[in-house]
């Protein structure tokens, strides 16, 4: 996309949501800038990198940027706008022919005699909850590649779709409120389930390595999001045990073997118990759970 048609999409976004024009417009031309070697705030923003071509591996990019930047409204930390523009200017690439297409250039042409219309401000678009971060590829799918009109409109709400979402209210959706609700008081009933889990898991040769892949549970204050992120790991759990079924059989059935094979799997049948709906899965990096609110 040319600068025109960056600046355009980005500035509409900015006065469309109350953000700061100058430091948004800045950022929305920076990714090229970096590919033009002309970038003054280093090649990489928050740590995302920005180098050319941008238009490879453009998704995961735009993926970390999204996580990163949701990271910090859920801890009340400050948006730098200008890091909102970069990743609109990623976002509105996708929406057009990679620089490598032999139609690129015309196409950019053409696009950027278009001006955003009133009626696409007007029009709803669809807030985003965590499921964004598993379809981002659909969500970004080159909807109009013979459109140059269409294209900036793409551009724009895309864009402007994925912002809002990041920006929007921090806390569990009341739609998802009652679905935690059930499945907290379900936790919680199940005291003995829990103990069992922790002490066929830790107790345990291989409590080392299952307490690298539970650290987030550990960390997690809030109890739907600890058996969340437990139940999240169960199929690492399950390739480990493959891995140590086969090395004791070759060891022929040693005492310790026994134990940490029989353990493994009795944490692993355990953690099928832990009933957390794949919804509060998705967005367990998305929202803030009842849990970690309280103080
Ligand atoms: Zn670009």
């Amino acid at each position: 996309m040319k600068w025109t048609s960056h600046r355009a999409c980005t500035s509409a976004i900015a006065s469309d949501m109350g953000l700061p024009q100058k430091p948004m417009t800045e950022g929305c031309i920076y990714p090229d800038q970096v590919g033009m070697h002309k970038a003054n705030k280093g090649n990489s923003v928050e740590g995302v990198n920005m180098d050319y071509p941008h238009h490879f591996d453009t998704d995961s990019r735009i993926r970390s940027l999204i996580l990163l930047l949701r990271k910090k409204v859920l801890n009340g930390d400050k948006i730098n706008p200008f890091v909102l523009g970069c990743l609109c200017h990623l976002i509105q690439d996708r929406a057009v022919h990679p620089h490598s297409d032999s139609r690129y250039q015309d196409f950019m042409e053409d696009m950027a005699r278009f001006r955003i219309k009133y009626e696409w401000r007007m029009e709803s678009l669809p807030l985003w909850g965590g499921s964004i971060l598993y379809n981002l590829s659909d969500v970004l799918t080159f909807d109009n590649p013979h459109n140059p009109e269409g294209a900036l409109k793409e551009g724009y709400q895309k864009s402007l779709a994925i912002l809002r979402s990041i920006l929007q209210n921090p806390y569990l959706p009341d739609g998802l409120q009652k679905r935690y609700a059930h499945c907290e008081l379900f936790l919680r009933s199940h005291k003995k389930t829990r103990y069992a889990y922790w002490m066929f898991t830790y107790l345990n040769p291989l409590a080392p390595i299952y307490f690298v892949l539970d650290v987030n549970a550990i960390c997690s204050r809030d109890i739907v999001k600890r058996y969340g992120y437990i139940k999240k790991r169960t199929v690492s759990k399950g390739i480990i045990l493959i891995y140590v079924t086969v090395f004791v059989s070759m060891i022929h059935c040693s005492f310790l073997g026994l134990w940490t094979l029989f353990f493994s799997f009795a944490g692993i049948m355990i953690t099928t118990r832990f009933n957390v709906p794949g919804e509060l899965i998705t967005n367990m990096e998305w929202y803030l759970f009842p849990g970690e609110c309280k103080q």
